[in-house]
């Protein structure tokens, strides 16, 4: 068969792996052994599934075998094993492209030991070895396959025998010119020290044939006619990890840096995780988990690939991988292990939605979570900040989500932005921070604080001391109407609601004014027809002369979230559009007078305030040149 090529990304990464001298190539190891454990896993997972696979846990095990002669390290399994497509797809492409991004990110230092820290999977066999082969022959399937690879130049496939289904690792260990260092790799005890130090807890015996001495008798007499013993070295079979998952070590077995790393390299990240979370719980149902928070979005968070969920363990073999029953949407960032006894080994989708216990499992998390979450704000503000960048999205969908069923448990996670010292608050810190007299929360929408703060409707607002919370983000609006107050403050959005700031005087010196105006604001409505919903006299405006507001439920925001939503460019949801003048400013005086002396002229000055208004509030023109023709023409 003709030689095939690796994926362009592939060949990049593997050409760092040989020509890079790592301090951490040590790592290998482990990323072999894991993909062993994850193939026994599925297999496992199958013969739970149906019993004709005829396999129950006793039979599984991993085996290493080095040979100082050949210069190979050896890792077979007999796990679920791969077909040819299946070794042609996953071992002749990277699988996980955050390496890759990582890679990108540090430019030309990508490649420096960081790299090898974190592993990049199967390739990291390249690290230590210039030849790679592994002989596979996959469940359900007649035949094995022999893939095989020098490096970057590409790969064979060709179809071999293999007793039984499972997997050969064959890495055939470099030469180097001063090759002590590599050389220790053939050394079992070296081996074997690799195992203990990174893969202890995988769930699956390892097994290796390590010397073991002992002292035996020869069956002769010493002189003073005490048997003799010689000591005697003998090659055994030895299981050489303890099969403790991680999860279930004390924290002194387990300190967090062994859990993070267990973490980076189960979840493939390469940074250290914002939370971690150990949960035992005893009780109708005993479990013990192991739950982290990534630092970063994963890079496919937002897509339909990425797959949620908790990996399910039952007395520390796997029965599920992705179970997202357990914990809400909006934490769905979440990654990490249950395991329990309690757990039944033939699980399914259906049950868990149905099962109480689990049910009380999942809910437990989720408080876990929480506090977790709430610890970190109160304790490391910038950490949680830069979850907030992370995540915070996640946050306000699951606040929003479902008529909001989440929102009590979100509400305090939640941070805006503060238009009076630019920087997070939560809803607590604002109220906290409300002076005597103000009851509302006010909010706007703009895309940053400067023009929050140039807004003519927060004028009234700030004058009175009060902070505003700016809205950058579309969803913001929805999580206002879907909380609708906090601590029994309302939400107060400035560009649509009544701000609640005049006094009784106020009222009826408004109202005094709408009526004297009235003539004004109906010329103006009968000028602009559909454009606008109403024409007022502003109770807002204090130095603009005019604004457009909205009215009803529907703001600006909303509007231009149901717009870009795919299918909806055309008509969509429209807010009402409000006009509203300061009878103070001068050109209303000039529009007063205009329409007792120049009907047309003062249906111009109409459309050029809309227009303005328009401007000012970040909205769309109808018809750009048509109004730009008109101002000049009024110039
Ligand atoms: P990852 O393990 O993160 O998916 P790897 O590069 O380590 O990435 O492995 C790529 C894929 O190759 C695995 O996802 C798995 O499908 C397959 N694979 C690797 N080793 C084995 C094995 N020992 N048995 C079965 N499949 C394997």
């Amino acid at each position: 068969m003709a030689k095939r090529q690796f994926k362009t990304e592939s060949k990049k990464i593997l050409d760092m792996m040989i020509n890079s001298i790592y301090t951490h190539r040590e790592i290998f190891l482990r990323e072999i052994i894991s993909n062993s454990s994850d193939a026994i896993d599925k297999l496992h997972i199958k013969a739970l599934e149906d019993p004709s696979v005829g396999k129950s846990k006793e039979d599984f095990r991993i085996d290493i075998k080095v040979d100082r002669d050949a210069r190979t390290i050896t890792v077979t399994d007999n796990g679920i094993g791969m077909t040819a497509e299946e070794m042609d797809k996953n071992l002749g492409c990277i699988a996980h492209s955050g390496t890759l991004e990582y890679k990108e990110n540090l430019g030309d230092d990508a490649d420096s030991e960081a790299i090898g820290q974190f592993g990049v999977g199967f390739y990291s066999a390249f690290m230590v070895a210039d030849k790679v082969t592994v002989i596979s022959k996959a469940y359900g399937s007649e035949t094995a396959n022999k893939w095989e690879s020098s490096g970057p130049d590409g790969y064979s496939i060709k179809e071999c025998e293999r007793d039984g289904v499972g997997t050969d690792v064959i890495m055939h260990i470099k030469e180097e010119e001063d090759g002590e260092e590599i050389d220790d790799f053939l050394e079992t005890e070296s081996i074997r020290e690799l195992v203990k130090k990174y893969s202890d807890y995988i769930r699956w015996p390892i097994h290796m044939t390590v010397d073991e001495s002992e002292w035996e008798e020869t069956g002769e007499k010493d002189e003073e006619g005490k048997p003799k013993k010689e000591l005697v070295t003998r090659k055994v079979d030895k299981v050489v990890n303890s099969m403790v998952p991680i999860w279930r070590q004390s924290k002194e077995d387990a300190p967090d840096e062994k859990c993070i790393e267990f973490y980076q390299s189960t979840f493939h990240d390469y940074e250290k995780p914002t939370g971690l979370l150990r949960v035992s719980a005893e009780g109708s149902i005993s479990y013990k988990a192991l739950l982290f928070i990534p630092a970063r979005t994963p890079f496919d968070f937002y897509t339909r690939e990425y797959k949620a969920g908790l990996q399910l363990y039952s007395n520390g073999v796997m029965i599920m991988d992705h179970c997202d029953d357990l914990l809400p949407y909006c934490f769905r960032f979440v990654r990490g292990v249950v395991d329990s006894p309690d757990f039944t080994l033939n699980i399914s989708r259906e049950v868990l939605q149905h099962d109480r216990q689990l049910q009380a499992v999942g809910s437990y998390l989720t408080k876990q979570v929480k506090k977790e979450l709430a610890r970190i704000l109160e304790e490391d503000r910038e950490k949680y900040e830069s979850f907030w960048h992370s995540f915070g999205k996640i946050i306000k969908y699951g606040t929003v989500d479902g008529y909001g069923k989440d929102s009590e448990l979100l509400k305090d996670l939640i941070l805006f932005r503060s238009a009076r010292d630019d920087k997070y608050v939560t809803l607590a810190e604002y109220v906290k921070g409300m002076p005597e007299g103000q009851e509302k929360i006010y909010y706007v929408s703009s895309d940053s604080v400067a023009h929050a703060k140039a807004l003519p409707q927060a004028e009234p607002v700030f004058a009175k001391g009060y902070d505003v919370m700016v809205f950058d983000d579309e969803i913001d609006t929805f999580v206002t109407n879907i909380l609708r107050e906090y601590e029994g403050k309302k939400f107060c959005n400035i560009t649509s609601d009544d701000l609640g700031l005049e006094s009784e005087e106020d009222k009826k010196e408004a109202e005094k004014k709408d009526e004297e105006f009235k003539e004004v604001t109906d010329f103006c409505k009968e000028t602009l027809g559909d454009a606008v919903a109403e024409v007022k006299i502003s109770r807002k405006l204090k130095s603009h002369a005019v604004l457009l507001s909205t009215q009803g439920g529907v703001t600006f925001e909303m509007e231009k979230y149901f717009r870009e939503m795919p299918g909806n460019e055309e008509e969509g949801i429209k807010a009402s559009r409000v006009l509203e003048l300061n009878s103070e400013a001068p050109v209303f005086q000039t529009l007063r007078d205009a329409i007792g002396s120049d009907k047309e002229r003062a249906a111009d000055i109409v459309r050029v305030m809309y227009g303005q208004a328009c401007l000012m509030a970040g909205q769309p023109l109808d018809d750009p040149v048509g109004y730009s023709d008109l101002v000049l023409r009024m110039i």
